[in-house]
């Protein structure tokens, strides 16, 4: 079901694995983010970066987070990248946001995705 709310749940999959309650496959963690394995790979390369603080979207992330978390989040999206192998052949980051987006986690996470040609950016139909 969609996340509607920016009430955020302490509950969520994501707090679970920050708290080391349930596993993750970990590619990059720093003092602010976390980077693990998407469950449900989508794309040869699909990891998440988290921020570790408590954020539920972009918008709750960008109007309560430190500048340092920010640019934590920002360059561990990077690093990612470089550990997975896909700067120099290209990538795709997302983060869904609330209820048109279809965002599942109440958690702020980055999508990225790489590994081979990722296609049209949208496969929604168009409007
Ligand atoms: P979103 O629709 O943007 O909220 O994406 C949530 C993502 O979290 C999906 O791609 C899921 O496959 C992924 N996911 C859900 N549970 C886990 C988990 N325990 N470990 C890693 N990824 C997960």
């Amino acid at each position: 079901m969609a996340v509607t709310s920016m009430i955020y749940d302490d509950n969520n999959i994501f707090a679970k694995i920050l708290r080391g309650e349930i596993p993750c496959r970990k590619v990059y963690e720093d003092d602010h983010t976390l980077a693990f394995e998407d469950i449900h790979p989508q794309a040869p390369v699909h990891t998440l970066v988290i921020p570790k603080g408590k954020y539920v979207t972009m918008a709750d992330f960008t109007a309560k987070a430190s500048d340092a978390e920010i640019a934590a989040l920002m360059r561990a999206v990077t690093k990612v990248a470089e550990l997975k192998g896909v700067v120099t052949t290209g990538f795709r980051i997302l983060a869904n946001s609330l209820g048109d987006s279809m965002q599942e986690v109440p958690h702020l996470h980055i999508h990225v995705f790489g590994g081979k040609p990722l296609g049209a950016m949208l496969s929604v139909p168009r409007p």
